[in-house]
């Protein structure tokens, strides 16, 4: 494998893109929900009602069982809140300090952990929502306000305790992160995160850039069909996709590296 001209490319770039998947969580203690026994392994309690992963996340939960969804969504929001992200991030951090500011994070992860790990919150492009925000399930105003809820879940009947409310029309707040057929996902943050990358992308294109992917799937491609239409638009940028086990990627574009997200940017970047 040709970590030294990975280490070499990283080295000489100019400008530095991370793209993170679920698995950039792993090894901070995070559940990556691969495959559905992976998702029960991770919520007996949703095991025991036979839900997958694409059913627990449904809007519709919020309407019909609102216990239920901030079950779910509180008891994650206090994982997220609780972890500590793994020396990986601040390695790439002190990266991106070290090409002047030059980078961006784009990410399917909704758990707020590279703002826990100090990268600017005008460099992530978080194209799934977070969790560290809310918006009203009704939609009564284009509102989106930060998460300060505490959500106490009754594990053992997987209830949530408190339900949070929309502060303008008193209905169900919901986190705002997009779920599976979700026509109510508020997309304004995205969207205004959306175009803040696509002005750094504009301003980086001539530049050497390093695409650096860690835990990105092919169960939903978002994240690596964003770094692969980059990698073959820019002359200069280059893809280093860590993934330990699905690291396959077409030569022209880049490298793959069968390792875990802390092993690999540690292979090359420690
Ligand atoms: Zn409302």
């Amino acid at each position: 494998m040709s970590i030294k001209a990975i280490r070499d490319f990283v080295a000489t770039a100019e400008a530095v893109l991370v793209t993170a998947g679920a698995g950039m969580g792993v090894d901070s203690g995070l559940p990556d929900f691969r495959g559905t026994e992976g998702f029960w392994r991770a919520y007996p309690p949703i095991a025991k009602l036979g839900l997958r992963f694409e059913e627990m996340a449904d809007p519709r939960w919020f309407v019909e069982d609102p216990e239920l969804a901030w079950a779910f969504y509180g008891h994650r929001l206090r994982l997220y809140r609780e972890t500590e992200p793994h020396r990986g991030f601040a390695l790439l951090r002190d990266l991106i300090a070290a090409k002047g500011g030059e980078g961006f994070v784009f990410t399917s992860n909704v758990d707020g952990q590279f703002q826990k790990a100090g990268f600017d919150e005008k460099g992530i492009c978080e194209v799934h929502g977070s969790i560290h925000h809310l918006q009203c399930l009704e939609n009564c105003s284009e509102a989106i306000w930060p998460n300060d809820e505490e959500v106490p879940v009754d594990m053992e009947r997987f209830r949530a305790l408190h339900i949070p409310r929309c502060p303008r029309c008193g209905a169900v707040a919901r986190p705002n992160i997009l779920m599976f057929g979700d026509w109510g996902f508020n997309a304004a943050r995205a969207d205004a995160q959306a175009l803040r990358f696509e002005s750094w992308l504009t301003h980086n294109r001539s530049h050497r850039l390093a695409i650096i992917e860690i835990g990105a799937g092919t169960a939903v491609p978002t994240v690596r069909r964003q770094g692969e239409a980059i990698a073959a638009s820019l002359p200069e940028a280059r893809l280093i996709r860590i993934n330990p086990r699905e690291p396959q990627i077409d030569p022209a574009l880049g490298w793959g590296l069968a390792l875990g997200g802390l092993e690999g940017i540690a292979t090359i970047l420690g």
